[in-house]
């Protein structure tokens, strides 16, 4: 059962979804984190029900979630709203990469750190230490160090779900939200965000500032109305909209 109820005709809403921790649980890797067999449907399903209002919101770039949710090819903002896709399979429009140098430097000294993955995104990079929790605040240590240097482009730090990254300030998922309300399908609906981190809080708060509300998933986070306990309940929930 959904741990709220929905006052809206599901077909009024918009649906903005975050990936990793909301709609798919975490693995050691991204690389080895899987869709359960059935997501792609409940989520062309639940897109149909809005009239394809209904896009991911990830730090993920668009082509892994290409990849996750295959075949589906849903409207998506990817690196934390650096990369957009308005409609289903158009071209997504990609944010210009990092400085090749700043990347090499860091990924090497990410090295330095066994247990410690160094992710180069294009737009942004990040350092995932899912495999060695306890180098938390050596990794945090050196990326403010790193971010403090001469020479370091403008980068935000973003703390995530055992992942640190950095990615040009200026954008975020709440931005991201923003952007897909200015375009049909999205246009006048009541925007639902759904996310499990406090990452997502600029996404809760743009879903309410425009009228809709935030869910979070495993706990109730800040901006968020209600939480779902897992991503189990999340996918049951978009069943049932459909
Ligand atoms: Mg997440």
């Amino acid at each position: 059962m959904p741990p709220f109820q929905l006052v809206q005709d599901p077909g009024a809403l918009a649906l903005f979804l975050d990936v990793d921790g909301t709609l798919i649980d975490f693995a050691a890797t991204p690389e080895a984190a899987r869709a359960p067999a059935d997501l792609p449907a409940i989520l062309q399903a639940a897109s149909s029900r809005t009239a394809g209002a209904l896009a991911l919101i990830s730090g993920r770039s668009i082509a892994e979630l290409d990849r996750l949710m295959a075949p589906l090819q849903l409207p998506a903002a990817g690196l934390h709203g650096a990369e957009f896709r308005f409609t289903e399979a158009a071209l997504p429009s990609t944010a210009a990469s990092l400085p090749p140098q700043f990347v090499q430097k860091l990924a090497a000294e990410t090295a330095r750190f066994p247990g410690a993955r160094f992710e180069d995104k294009g737009a942004s990079v990040a350092i995932h230490f899912r495999a060695a929790p306890s180098l938390a605040a050596e990794l945090h240590e050196l990326l403010l160090r790193y971010l403090a240097r001469a020479g370091t482009p403008p980068l935000e730090l973003m703390v995530g779900e055992l992942v640190y990254e950095l990615k040009p300030p200026g954008f975020d998922k709440g931005t991201a939200i923003r952007a897909f309300m200015q375009h049909t399908p999205f246009t006048g609906r009541t925007p639902i965000f759904v996310a499990d981190h406090v990452i997502d809080q600029a996404g809760f708060d743009t879903a309410s500032s425009l009228g809709g509300y935030g869910l979070s998933v495993g706990s109730k986070l800040p901006g968020a109305i209600d939480f779902f306990p897992d991503t189990a309940s999340v996918r049951a929930w978009l069943k049932g909209l459909a």
